[in-house]
């Protein structure tokens, strides 16, 4: 046992190392609290002897060092000092110390000190590697429920399958999750959310009949996932009543110190041998389903279908193929014009990607960018999209076209870690884009990422003197207090409402309320998706200053783009 003493009389320090190493243990000896400090950090001694008053760090600063690192947090420290008075004890303990002993000590005492302290930092060890071990077996067994773990839930679904192979049995695994756990968890306690998550293994051990000879079984797949295997004839309809079952019985209130706590699950279920015929396929299908009714609502049941597998392959196939797009030249900048209604000029250019797979094809943004955004890729692409769009539209400037915008679109995914200003800088620098003629779009969500930074973000790209435009407008979580805080210039209204603005009343309402509420913060209005005549009269009667959709033009490759600088003539 190591044991390292920090005190600044040499005489002192001499006479107690000397009855230490008579003990057997090893000493290291420390002049004061920083010399103390460095050698604890090199050598992780098991136990720490501290004087109170030493000079360049004294002994409440060492411990409070000690206690800050992750590597001495919680070595045992011994405070050794003449002065003994409450305060004195009572700041050494507050800061972590262990113990306190007054000088003139008897050596008895300290001697029963240290071994005590030794004694309990090795059962405390002891107790540390059983958990980690438990944590890494915790796929045979849940500890916190007491339901069987993964691993074990594996070897009973397979046991299940052999059980009723050549017979007409089937087996269903049913997949459970909590829905918006996580808050649970965030706003209640951590304790709250365990509580929560035993009564939920409870209600479902209750309900579900557990023998040996049924093969049923419960389990806790993980955070607030759970799995039952269920034996019998279950078809379709049999199931879904179950499914429902086992639903209501999740959403039945959790009494909470006094208070009803209101929480739903989904859940989603495979059948043996309708999907598969093993016994890891049947969970992964389960699970697949379950993903599936998560991604609906709160409280959705689903069976799973091979086109849930089809979703999934095709969504990681996306997900492969993006990270190469780029390097592999596979992906295309096209241009969709954007024009002032009142003159039909062309005002700008929107900025859009495009992607064509050797082996996959043509596959639409609205597919991959999602993909994109979840991988992380999109900001490799947003740049890219930046000083592609950038560099042609000074092409077209050199070509003698007059000015115009280009807009590209920004993924919230862009602002985090705040080099976005840094970027449209770089960008603007690179290519001699005058600032003014680019046009970030933003959207909607970007509300619902910390506000402050993203304002300041804004602010700063906006002092480089580019363009803000909120994209999509009236689809996310419009809020009227945070958009005048944000310094736009223009509000894109979204398709959705630009699509039945000529036959639904409310869709109309809306768009005007828009156009009337943009102009009296001072943004102008774009409308996107505008495809038919009716739809242009109708935006020019509110007042709306430009448009962009198929009624003049798709987007298209640069080349075809510049046929557009004549402008629309309708
Ligand atoms: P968005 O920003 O709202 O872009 C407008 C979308 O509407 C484009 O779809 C465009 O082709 C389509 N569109 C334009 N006019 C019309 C019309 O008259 N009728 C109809 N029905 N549609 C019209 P696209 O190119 O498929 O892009 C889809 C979405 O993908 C975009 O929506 C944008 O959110 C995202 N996206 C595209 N390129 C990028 C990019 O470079 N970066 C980021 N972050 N997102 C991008
Ligand atoms: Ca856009
Ligand atoms: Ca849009």
């Amino acid at each position: 046992m190591k044991i390292l003493i920090a005190e600044d009389e040499p005489s002192l320090r001499e006479n107690l190392q000397w009855m230490l190493e008579m003990e057997g243990y090893t000493v290291l000896a420390a002049c004061d609290g920083r010399d103390a400090f460095a050698q604890a950090c090199e050598s992780l001694p098991d136990l720490v002897i501290t004087d109170v008053m030493m000079p360049h760090l004294d002994g409440y600063g060492l411990v409070k060092a000690l206690r800050e690192r992750e590597s001495t947090a919680t070595t045992p420290i011994i405070m050794l000092s003449a002065k003994a008075d409450r305060g004195d004890i009572r700041a050494g303990m507050n800061l972590g110390a262990d113990d306190y002993i007054t000088k003139p000590y008897r050596r008895e005492e300290l001697l029963a000190a240290i071994s005590s302290r030794l004694a309990r930092k090795a059962m405390l060890d002891e107790a540390a590697l059983r958990l980690r071990a438990q944590a890494s077996q915790g796929q045979q067994h849940d500890a916190l429920t007491n339901l069987a773990g993964k691993e074990q839930f594996d070897k009973r679904v397979a046991a299940a399958l052999e059980g009723c192979s050549g017979t007409s049995s089937v087996v269903s695994v049913v997949c459970l999750g909590m829905d918006g756990f996580s808050k649970v968890n965030d706003s209640l306690g951590k304790t709250v959310g365990d509580w929560v998550l035993r009564e939920v293994a409870k209600r479902l051990s209750e309900h579900i009949v557990q023998t040996d000879d049924s093969h049923n079984v419960i389990a806790r797949l993980g955070g607030d996932t759970f799995a039952a295997c269920l034996t019998g004839a279950y078809d379709h309809e049999a199931l879904d009543q179950k499914a429902a079952e086992l639903l209501s019985l999740l959403a039945m209130p959790y009494l909470v110190d006094g208070n009803s706590l209101f929480l739903t699950a989904c859940a989603g279920a495979s059948i043996y041998p309708l999907h598969t015929n093993t016994a890891h396929t049947l969970l992964l299908n389960a699970e697949s389903a379950l993903h599936h009714a998560k991604s609906c609502s709160p409280g959705t049941y689903r069976l799973f279908d091979a086109a849930m597998n089809r979703q999934v392959a095709r969504k990681l196939q996306i997900h492969n193929a993006l990270h190469q797009a780029l390097e592999h030249d596979e992906m295309q900048v096209y241009y969709q014009p954007q024009v002032r209604i009142k003159t039909g000029a062309l005002a700008g250019f929107e900025a859009l990607l495009r992607w064509q797979h050797p082996t996959l094809g043509w596959i639409s943004p609205a597919e991959f960018i999602s993909v994109a955004e979840e991988s992380g890729v999109i900001v490799r692409l947003g740049e890219w999209v930046m000083r592609t769009a950038a560099a042609q539209a000074v092409e077209w400037l050199a070509l003698g076209h007059s000015e115009f915008r280009v807009a590209v679109n920004l993924s919230v995914r862009q602002f985090a870690g705040n080099g976005l200003p840094a970027l449209v800088q770089q960008v603007l620098r690179d290519t001699g884009l005058p600032a003014h003629m680019l046009e970030l779009e933003v959207t909607e969500s970007l509300a619902l990422q910390s506000v402050a930074s993203t304002l300041s973000t804004l602010h700063e790209c906006k002092a480089l003197g580019v363009k803000l435009a909120m994209d999509d407008f009236g689809t996310g979580y419009s809020s009227l207090a945070y958009l005048k805080r944000y310094p736009l210039d223009a509000l894109k209204i979204d398709q959705s409402f630009v699509r039945n603005i000529t036959e639904d009343a409310g869709d109309a309402a809306i768009t005007q309320a828009i156009v009337a509420m943009a102009h009296s913060f001072g943004m102008s209005v774009i409308a996107e998706g505008v495809e038919t005549t009716e739809q242009l009269e109708f935006l020019r009667t509110l007042g709306c200053e430009e448009f962009q959709g198929y009624l003049f033009s798709r987007p298209v490759a640069a080349q075809e783009a510049v046929g557009c600088f004549s402008g629309y003539r309708g």
